[in-house]
């Protein structure tokens, strides 16, 4: 059966996720020393990335919606330190802004140009990346992110949900991500093809079983290319 529907991960697999993030949090905090200075004494940029962390890690269940979490953990070291919660949304904006300013990887965009005449394109993300803000939505059909879905890869759902937006079926879409459980593992569950992008050579986990293994993004046309001529 040919393959209809390509899904891609984002963080990780079109860009360096870790970088961003770290200059984010940079941002963020320097936006507070300004803006909430009591914050920023309160707690220096690494005591506030694990006071951050730490806090996350406290809910779980709410790890699909990173967005929500952020906002909570914002009104909480607003009150500490003796400011209202109109901080929230601003600095929320600080942090968002800063974390859609990523360097895509050299060949997303000729890989995504080259793939979109002929397949369907979607993205699933479990973070609050967005592609609009980014540059690249144009290149998608469809987005589908965890904190919609109510549940992050490698749960079923967000791929049924993925696979209800692309009008596909399972056989016929192919899921391109760099985590081998929560991407291949995941989608493989749901009956998708899968790609695990790899680019150093990690040794394959128990229970992930891709149908490829790719380097970069930039491998997958030459995949589906040959495939579809196999
Ligand atoms: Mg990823």
């Amino acid at each position: 059966m040919p393959i209809r529907c390509i899904t891609f991960d984002l963080d990780d697999t079109l860009w360096d996720c870790m970088p961003v993030i770290r200059r984010a949090e940079q941002t963020f905090h320097m936006w507070l020393s300004v803006h909430y200075p009591r914050i920023a004494e309160r707690y220096d940029h690494d005591a506030m990335v694990a006071h951050r962390k730490a806090w996350f890690a406290r809910f779980p269940e709410l790890h699909h919606d990173l967005t929500t979490l952020r906002k909570r953990w914002l009104a909480l070291i607003a009150r500490e330190s003796g400011y209202d919660e109109t901080l929230v949304e601003p600095a929320f904006r600080v942090f968002w802004e800063a974390r859609n300013r990523v360097a895509l990887y050299d060949d997303v965009t000729v890989t995504l140009e080259r793939l979109r005449p002929r397949y369907r394109l979607g993205a699933i993300t479990n973070g609050n990346a967005d592609v609009h803000r980014i540059g690249i939505g144009h290149h998608f059909d469809f987005v589908v992110t965890a904190a919609r879905v109510g549940v992050a890869k490698p749960h079923p759902e967000i791929f049924t949900a993925a696979l209800d937006e692309a009008g596909t079926a399972a056989h016929e879409t192919l899921h391109v991500g760099d985590d081998p459980v929560r991407d291949v593992a995941g989608a493989a569950a749901v009956g998708l093809r899968t790609l695990w992008v790899n680019p150093r050579a990690d040794i394959t986990p128990k229970g992930c079983t891709p149908d490829g293994v790719l380097c970069s993004v930039g491998e997958v046309v030459e995949w589906v290319e040959s495939r579809d001529a196999g």
